[in-house]
């Protein structure tokens, strides 16, 4: 409701409203409602700083050059999605700045109608510099990043020297009539918390908008949850020096929460994806350097646009991709803790700020999808070792009355011969796995498309893991005589294995209780390879599921068992 409201809010209802209402395209809409209009485009993978919460130490593994965005092709993915409704383009990085066609690319973005601003995420360097030609080709933001006020500091978490050049940047900037100037700033506990109130102190005479970043966890910035600082904690610590800092009207889409100290010039935000997501309206897509459309920054699902393009897709084609993958983008990240387990990239190889990730099992382990072929064996010995299973599993520990561990007497049957459910009353509790596989093999069309996450349907993979989980907790619903248990912990991944186009599915699960879960875990892996079949027969119906098996058990009473075939 807008009634009652002051002017700024009721402005903002009927910006919704109207926006609602117009027309956008499908293509960049996603299946939550949620219209993609502001896309950031990664120029590079180089950079001139190693900023310690971007990239590891020994830096990153750059892709070749001949497999990175050429300037036709940014130009022509930029052609397609402003055509589409994005009317926001971000350039980062990467450095931009260190891309020698960057004031060409910002140029012939101007031209396209329908492109209402180009913003640049810098480090700064060398932004004195360019500024004047960023300016004439037509940027109209500027984000510069900034961590530290103290130049010694600033070269510690940058690993390089630079600091006064950036802070020249910025002045050149406000010079320039640029306003805000956006200062991006990533607070880590025991590094840079202690500037909070400087940075604060720097939007008193100057046009900033100083943004506090909370840390947040990428591949190789050896993210802990201690060294983050929440939205809330900076809030606080400010407010005891600014009792009276007031929120500013936010728009829509924005991710930061904005502030000002009332009587200064500039203002402040905070950028608070980990501890509270702005998930619900995200309009952001990202273009890696090598042109991998990212629909989320936490997401690790890509689909390589530069691919299609090079095999001639037409701009029909390509929206056809564009919209399955924007279809796809999940309601919101997976949380922090989620977040930190998983496969991404490291910050460098994405560029930019923004909020998933598949929920791997109950407590939490992260899933992986194989990227290269691994045989099979490989596979089972690493998701033993991933589960994390009983420190005394082991191959010495088969005691079994027969040699495989199995009993001569069927326990599941009364003197009479009649189906019997065990009394298990008496048995010892102990903590039990089991571990089961399934293959299933899909075939090449089925498994080209599963590995491209292509399918019609959706997520395969994903979807088949859940319904692997959710077969586990169903397990004695489903089997007669099975005994209902707790399970401390179920754990489903699928592989994809390129050799025999198959999925290996394993399942691990875990109970504290009288009686084990084998059944369990082979209920799981055959939901899950049923789930990937449900998900695949629209194009192939040529899928064989075989080898349901039991891997390993641990904790009975009769001892443990391994399979060694
Ligand atoms: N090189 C440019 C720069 O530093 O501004 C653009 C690329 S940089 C990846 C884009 C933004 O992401 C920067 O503002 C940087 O501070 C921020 N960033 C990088 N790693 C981050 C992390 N782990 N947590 C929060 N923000 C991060
Ligand atoms: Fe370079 Fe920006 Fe990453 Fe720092 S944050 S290493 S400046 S890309």
């Amino acid at each position: 409701m807008c009634s009652g409201q002051p002017v700024t809010l009721v402005r903002v209802c009927v910006v919704r409203v109207l926006k609602d209402v117009l027309p956008f395209s499908e293509f960049l809409t996603d299946a939550f409602g949620r219209r993609h209009s502001y896309l950031r485009i990664s120029l590079t993978e180089k950079c001139n700083l190693r900023c310690q919460y971007c990239m590891p130490e020994e830096g990153v593994k750059l892709t070749p050059r001949s497999q990175l965005l050429t300037t036709e092709e940014v130009l022509t993915l930029a052609r397609l999605f402003v055509h589409e409704g994005v009317e926001k383009i971000r350039l980062t990085g990467g450095e931009p700045l260190i891309r020698p066609d960057v004031l060409h690319i910002i140029a012939e973005m101007r031209k396209l109608e329908g492109l209402k601003t180009i913003a640049i995420t810098t480090n700064g360097i060398n932004l004195a510099r360019v500024l004047p030609g960023l300016k004439k080709a037509g940027v109209d933001l500027l984000n510069i990043s900034l961590d530290s006020l103290v130049p010694a500091k600033f070269e510690f978490i940058v690993r390089r020297k630079g600091f006064h050049k950036v802070i020249e940047g910025i002045d050149k900037a406000v010079e320039m009539g640029y306003n805000p100037v956006k200062v991006n700033c990533v607070v880590m506990r025991g590094l840079n918390e202690d500037e909070l109130l400087d940075f604060v102190a720097l939007t008193e005479k100057k046009p900033l908008d100083v943004r506090f970043i909370e840390y947040m966890p990428f591949d190789g910035n050896k993210w802990n949850f201690k060294k983050m600082v929440s939205y809330a904690e900076m809030l606080d610590h400010i407010k005891q020096q600014w009792p009276n800092l007031e929120p500013l009207p936010g728009d829509e889409t924005g991710t930061a929460k904005a502030f000002r100290v009332p009587g200064f010039k500039g203002q402040l935000g905070f950028i608070t994806s980990m501890s509270d997501n702005f998930c619900g309206s995200c309009n952001r897509l990202r273009i890696t350097a090598d042109g991998n459309l990212k629909v989320c920054l936490f997401g690790n699902s890509e689909v390589s646009l530069r691919d299609f393009l090079r095999s001639g897709a037409s701009d029909e084609e390509l929206l056809q991709i564009i919209g399955a993958a924007v279809g796809r983008k999940k309601k919101q990240h997976a949380g922090m803790f989620n977040i930190s387990q998983m496969k991404n990239r490291p910050m460098i190889l994405i560029g930019g700020l923004g909020g998933y990730l598949r929920q791997t099992s109950l407590s939490g382990l992260s899933q992986t999808l194989p990227k290269q072929r691994r045989p099979l064996q490989q596979s089972l010995r690493e998701h033993h070792s991933q589960n994390d299973g009983p420190k005394n599993f082991s191959t010495a520990n088969l005691l079994f009355s027969n040699k495989d561990g199995t009993s001569d007497q069927l326990t599941h049957t009364d003197a009479q011969g009649k189906a019997s459910m065990v009394n298990v009353g008496d048995k010892a509790v102990t903590c039990r796995t089991a571990t089961a596989c399934a293959l299933v093999i899909l075939g090449p069309k089925a498994f080209g498309l599963v590995r491209a996450n292509q399918l019609a349907k959706g997520d395969a993979l994903a979807v088949a893991q859940l319904a692997g989980i959710m077969g586990a907790k169903q397990t004695s619903s489903l089997i007669p005589l099975c005994h209902p248990l707790p399970l401390d912990h179920a754990s489903v991944t699928v592989e994809l294995q390129e050799e025999g186009h198959m999925a290996v599915v394993m399942a691990t699960c875990q109970t504290t209780g009288r009686t084990g879960v084998e059944m369990e875990a082979l209920t799981a892996v055959t939901v899950a390879a049923l789930a990937l079949y449900d998900m695949c027969k629209a194009v192939s119906r040529d899928i064989v599921i075989t080898d349901i098996k039991l891997l390993s058990k641990t904790g009975g009473r009769r001892g443990d068992f391994q399979r060694t075939s």
